[in-house]
């Protein structure tokens, strides 16, 4: 990144390392290290932590709580938290319903929700996929039909992460089944968790965790006042919140974070009677990397600035570039953390292999982590728009196809 940041830029990042190094707890940094998610109470303790200095609602106004950073600098600040290790802002807060209501809500959801939202008081969740709505997700079936004062929803939700940890969610709903064209019939609320009607079912993934959720609604009142914009233009809405969805999705500071964690631990792990930072293959293939690591450092860079420029305030389509190199990055570096710990990674045998092996406890601990990282993490070209579909965004509006 040194390669394009100004000085003044060079000082903001110093500054950030250093309240980062300075204040993050140090069991969450050493969790984080080994490759641990972080838990609810990590996140919810760094974040206040954030909030405090004013660093938390990154993107919005001063008035709400905003830094007033560019855009170059809320890029700077995501990249070195996530190298750090720190748990990472809530992203449904932070960069989904926060701005939702900056733009489209009423004063009065304004004022009861974005303070408790930058401080994590509320942890917020997204229940848009349905089965059979995801990329084409105008399909969508929940249903609330408006009495009096209030709607009554019906249907259900898939894939909603942390909706076991959250205490509200927004939720795409249909308002108007026979609207002449789908996206017009579709309206956004905000629903407490707590209310009578709503179940939440758990989905355990590929890497043994529970992260995600089906979300069941079974005549759930929602009070009108609870819909944010128009009855039937929630599209807008969601069109305006997933453009936001795709800031900081390249995750280039937890790829440098993991190619970190595999240089470190190929210290410890021997291969062919030496260690494996020394073999040539394994060396190649993290130049590679970080190689690659480089080039999109340089195109974010290039993206970010560039949509500061604009002033029309749409997404940059070629931010779609940055989903889909990312997530390969994402992918392949987790891989390779993977692969430096060899047969460890396996979980059933780290324990006793590393007994056997006279490996570091902590070698077998990372190991274990590296694989439920490298798993989940196939998600990361599905989740926030799948690849395929930005391929699609990008041959329409860039390369004009
Ligand atoms: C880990 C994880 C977390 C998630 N968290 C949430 C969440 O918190 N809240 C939420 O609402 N949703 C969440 N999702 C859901 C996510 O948004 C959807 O999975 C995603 O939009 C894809 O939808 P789908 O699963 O229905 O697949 P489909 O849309 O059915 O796609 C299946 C395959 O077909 C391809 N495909 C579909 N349409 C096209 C096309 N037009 N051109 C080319 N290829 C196409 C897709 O790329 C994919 O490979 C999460 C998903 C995952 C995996």
């Amino acid at each position: 990144m040194d390669l394009r940041l100004t000085p003044e830029e060079r000082a903001f990042r110093d500054e950030v390392r250093a309240f980062i190094r300075d204040n993050l707890p140090t069991d969450t940094r050493e969790r984080m290290r080994l490759g641990y998610s972080p838990r609810k109470q990590d996140t919810v303790a760094w974040q206040r932590i954030l909030n405090k200095k004013g660093w938390a609602a990154i993107s919005w106004p001063k008035e709400w709580g905003g830094p007033g950073w560019s855009a170059v600098q809320r890029m700077i600040f995501i990249e070195e938290n996530q190298a750090a290790p720190a748990p990472e802002l809530l992203s449904f807060n932070i960069t989904m319903i926060g701005p939702v209501l900056i733009q489209f809500g009423t004063e009065a959801q304004k004022s009861r929700f974005l303070p408790r939202a930058a401080n994590l008081d509320d942890w917020w969740c997204q229940g848009f996929s349905e089965p059979g709505a995801g990329s084409d997700l105008a399909a969508l079936k929940t249903a609330a039909k408006r009495e009096g004062d209030h709607y009554i929803v019906n249907g259900s939700k898939i894939w909603t992460s942390t909706a076991h940890n959250a205490d509200w969610c927004f939720v795409l709903v249909r308002t108007n089944p026979n609207a002449a064209k789908r996206q017009e019939g579709i309206s956004f609320l905000l629903v407490d968790m707590k209310t009578p009607g709503i179940t939440v079912r758990p989905i355990v993934s590929i890497d043994g965790a529970h992260h995600l959720n089906e979300v069941f609604f079974d005549d759930v009142k929602v009070p009108v006042e609870m819909r944010v914009y128009e009855e039937n233009r929630g599209w807008d809405v969601a069109k305006f919140l997933l453009g936001n969805e795709r800031t900081g999705i390249a995750r280039l500071g937890k790829s440098r974070e993991r190619v970190a964690a595999a240089k470190e631990a190929a210290r410890s792990v021997r291969f062919n009677g030496r260690p494996l930072i020394e073999d040539a293959a394994f060396r190649q293939r993290v130049v590679q990397l970080e190689v690659d690591m480089k080039a999109l450092q340089i195109t974010q860079y290039r993206v970010v600035s560039a949509g500061a420029k604009k002033s029309d305030g749409r997404p940059d389509p070629l931010s779609s570039v940055l989903k889909v190199k990312g997530t390969e990055l994402l992918q392949a570096t987790t891989e390779l953390a993977m692969d430096t710990a060899g047969p460890l990674a396996m979980p059933i045998w780290a324990q006793e292999l590393a007994e056997m092996a006279n490996e570091p406890d902590m070698l077998a601990e990372a190991a274990e982590q590296a694989t439920g990282n490298y798993l989940f993490l196939r998600a990361a070209s599905i989740y926030g728009g799948t690849n395929e579909i930005q391929k699609n965004i990008l041959s329409k509006a860039v390369l004009r196809l």
